[in-house]
Parts: structure tokens; C-alpha cells; sequence
């Protein structure tokens, strides 16, 4: 609850916001819990959901003491239930996706940070939007997947999204609020900023060798380590790409990538006039967190100020486009249409965990992508069957290719 006393708007002491952490013991896990430690009278942790880390999920469970937590592998569920059952008695363990999209509906959450990597946070994220939830959407790869059918649920049941992509989240600062379309607002083109990742000046011949190790480490970002890779081969701005356009309802050629080395400005939104409108900020994602979990107002963060002494210069330059096709490819993905985005990610999910298990070389994911792409029928996106039997197919597709190319004699 808030009130408006001139210009200033107050936070009244209601009761406080009931959230669930989809991703908790992740990256963004981690820094959401972070920003919600600092504000327990406003934010109350419901549920807690991982994978598959028992230890971490546990120290998150005696700290924030929610009422539910999953794990969504079912024997470390297990694990876990005996060892909370005497230390947290009152403490609900469920598993699966059941248990997932139990947590993310229920009447005492208000709020699901949806932070689960990859497809697999698909469905949960879903069922928050379908429970009519307010979600605060890290989870990009779900609107990658089945971008139409989630904004129309997010509209048919009243749900709530705000980006906490900080590319999206900086767009949605930017923008103008209320309803309409991008013209309707005066609005020419959405500036999508990509730090470059690691690799940004190095030649082909040098990406071609570049280890797991090297492509974790992230200049600006401490993220999680698929994202890492993505931001490397810079497929993360072409999934990213594809989230704007369903964010915003905004047509491929209206959003646009340039990369800004520094990670400062986190993005822009041009106005007919030409005014363009940036969002600053050190890159933290506990800002994003903390303006999703509070809008429409403002919370502190923990994230230091932007020092504009020590900044010396901030950089802006086109993408490389033969160095880095992946993104090409999510354009043409998602101008495709259909399934074609689905499959586009899945083969990526499968080329990555490639790249990091050291079966193939960095060089080699978009070949994966591009060659699944080429081999897996596309089909209309508009139930979720078909969007899933694309996401099995293009996995099939881009691991036999794997095997035949790579890991055979
Ligand atoms: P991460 O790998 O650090 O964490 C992933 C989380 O998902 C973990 O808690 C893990 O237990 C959970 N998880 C994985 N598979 C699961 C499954 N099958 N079922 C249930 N839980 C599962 O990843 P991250 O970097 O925190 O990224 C999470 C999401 O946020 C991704 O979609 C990513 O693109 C997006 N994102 C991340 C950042 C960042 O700075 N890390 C920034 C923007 C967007
Ligand atoms: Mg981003």
C-alpha cells in the first residue's frame, strides 16, 4: 500500500508481500534474497524453489524460514525433506514441476521471481502468470519459447510482468507508462545495449580456442554460467532481442543492438523528436531486482552509486556480425516465427552444455544452432505441445549432430 502526500509517495505499514524465489540458490536467486533481507517489513519469502542444491537451499530456508520449498529434482527433494524434518518442522518440501507451479500460484504469494535457467522454467513461470500473479521475469528463455501464447495468458488472467532482464528493465524505466502501442507513444526504436562479453575485440581464428574457463568470466556481469556463455557468443542479446519484442509489443526492426563496452547505460528508448531516453545504473542486478519488486516505488538496493569521477569515457560501437552471427540468427528466428525460436534455444541449451563439457568448441554452438534450425520443421507456436515437441526435436536434432560430428571416431 502506498499514499500520496505532494509528490512523494509513502509506504503505509499493510501487510507484508508474499513472495516466491523460482531460482533461488542462482545468481539471481542469490541477489533477489539479497535485496529481500534488507526489507522484511515489506516482503515475506513464501517458497523457495532450486534444482538440486540441498546444502545451499537449506542455508536460504534457515535464514529466510519460508513456509514451502522445492526442489525440483526428486531425490534431492528427498534428501533434503529428512534433513529438514526435524530442524524445520513446519517447513512443506514438494518436487517436480508440480511442486514448482504449486508454489508459484499460491493465494498467499503475490510476487514470483521467476529465475529458473533455460526452458526448464517454462511451465512455473507460467503458472504464476496463470495464477494471475505479479512476475518478475528473469527467465527470458520462456518468452523465447512461447513469447504469444505467455502474453496472452499474461491478458487473459490478469497477471503482472516486469523485466528483470536489465536490458528490459532499463526499456521499462524509459517508456512512458500506461497502455498503447510503440507508435501511439512516439516511439522509433528500443537501443538494446550488449556489453560484448569477454570476446568482443578477438579475432575468429582466437575464438575458435577459447576454453570454458575463459568464457565464464563476464568483464562487467557475475551471472550464472549458461547466460555467461551466451553473452559470449552473444546469443544473449539475440534471445534478447526476442524478449523486447514480446515485452513490448514492439516489431523486429524497431529494436536494435549496439554494443556499449562499459555496462553503464543499461539501455534506451528513442522518441519521434529524437529525444533518447538511457537508464544508468553500476551493473548490479540487484537494481533491477529491487525496482521490479517495489514498482511503483523505490527501495534501496545495496548497489553502490554510479561513481561519474572514476568513469572515464563511456564507449559505443556497431555488433560484429560475422564475428558474432547468433545473433543474426535470433532475428531471422524470430522473424521465422512459430516454433522456430523454441527450437533456436533448445539447440543452443544443447550446444552450450556441450561447449562446457568440452565436447565441442566455442565456434561450434552456432553451427549446432544454425544447422537444428535447418533441420527441425517448424510448426504454428500457438499451444504449448507443439512449442514442447519442438524444444524435444531440436534437442534430439542438436545432440545427434553433436555425437555424429564431434564425439565418434
Ligand atoms: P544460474 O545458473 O545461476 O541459476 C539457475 C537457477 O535455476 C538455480 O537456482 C537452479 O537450481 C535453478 N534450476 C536450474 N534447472 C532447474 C530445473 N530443472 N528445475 C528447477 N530449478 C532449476 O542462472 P542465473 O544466471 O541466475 O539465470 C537465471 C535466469 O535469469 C536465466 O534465464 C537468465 O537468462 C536470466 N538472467 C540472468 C541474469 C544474471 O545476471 N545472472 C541477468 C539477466 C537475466
Ligand atoms: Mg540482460
Amino acid at each position: 500500500m502506498a499514499v500520496e502526500t505532494g509528490n512523494v509517495r509513502v509506504a503505509t505499514t499493510g501487510s507484508p508481500q508474499g513472495i516466491a524465489v523460482l531460482g533461488a540458490t542462482g545468481s539471481i536467486g542469490v541477489s533477489t534474497l539479497d535485496v529481500l533481507a534488507n526489507h522484511p517489513d515489506r516482503f515475506r519469502v513464501i517458497a523457495l524453489a532450486a534444482h538440486h542444491s540441498v546444502d545451499r537451499l537449506l542455508a536460504q530456508c534457515l535464514q529466510f524460514r519460508p513456509r514451502y520449498a522445492v526442489l525440483a529434482a526428486p531425490e534431492a527433494a528427498a534428501v533434503f525433506a529428512a534433513r529438514t524434518r526435524e530442524l524445520l518442522p513446519e517447513l512443506t518440501v514438494l518436487t517436480g514441476e508440480e511442486g514448482l507451479a504449486t508454489v508459484a500460484s499460491l493465494p498467499e504469494v503475490d510476487q514470483v521471481m521467476a529465475a529458473i535457467v533455460g526452458a526448464a522454467g517454462l511451465r512455473s513461470t507460467l503458472a504464476a502468470v496463470r495464477a494471475g500473479k505479479r512476475v518478475l521475469l528473469a527467465n527470458k528463455e520462456s518468452l523465447v519459447m512461447a513469447g504469444r501464447l505467455f502474453m496472452e495468458e499474461v491478458r487473459t488472467h490478469g497477471a503482472e510482468i516486469l523485466p528483470v532482464d536489465s536490458e528490459h528493465n532499463a526499456v521499462f524505466q524509459c517508456l512512458p507508462s500506461g497502455a498503447g502501442h510503440l507508435t501511439e507513444k512516439g516511439i522509433r526504436r528500443i537501443l538494446l545495449t550488449a556489453s560484448g562479453g569477454p570476446f568482443r575485440t578477438w579475432s575468429m581464428e582466437a575464438l575458435a580456442e577459447v576454453t570454458p574457463e575463459q568464457a565464464i568470466a563476464h568483464p562487467n556481469w557475475v551471472m550464472g554460467r549458461k547466460i555467461s556463455v551466451d553473452s559470449a557468443t552473444m546469443m544473449n542479446k539475440g534471445l534478447e532481442v526476442i524478449e523486447a519484442c514480446w515485452l513490448f509489443d514492439a516489431p523486429p526492426e524497431r529494436v536494435e543492438v549496439l554494443i556499449h563496452p562499459q555496462s553503464v547505460v543499461h539501455s534506451m528508448v528513442e522518441y519521434e523528436d529524437r529525444s533518447v531516453l538511457a537508464q544508468l545504473g553500476n551493473p548490479d542486478m540487484r537494481t533491477p531486482i529491487a525496482h521490479a519488486l517495489a514498482w511503483p516505488e523505490r527501495i534501496e538496493s545495496g548497489v553502490a552509486s554510479l561513481d561519474f569521477w572514476s568513469m572515464k569515457a563511456l564507449h559505443f560501437e556497431p555488433v560484429d556480425r560475422s564475428r558474432f552471427p547468433c545473433l543474426d540468427l535470433a532475428y531471422q528466428a524470430l522473424r521465422r516465427g512459430g516454433t522456430a525460436p523454441a527450437v533456436m534455444n533448445a539447440a543452443n541449451e544443447i550446444a552450450v552444455q556441450a561447449f562446457l563439457e568440452r565436447q565441442i568448441r566455442f565456434t561450434d554452438i552456432v553451427r549446432t544452432v544454425e544447422t537444428t534450425l535447418t533441420t527441425v520443421p517448424i510448426q504454428s507456436a500457438d499451444n504449448l505441445s507443439n512449442i514442447f515437441e519442438a524444444d524435444t526435436a531440436a534437442r534430439d536434432c542438436a545432440t545427434d549432430w553433436i555425437q555424429h560430428n564431434f564425439l565418434q571416431q
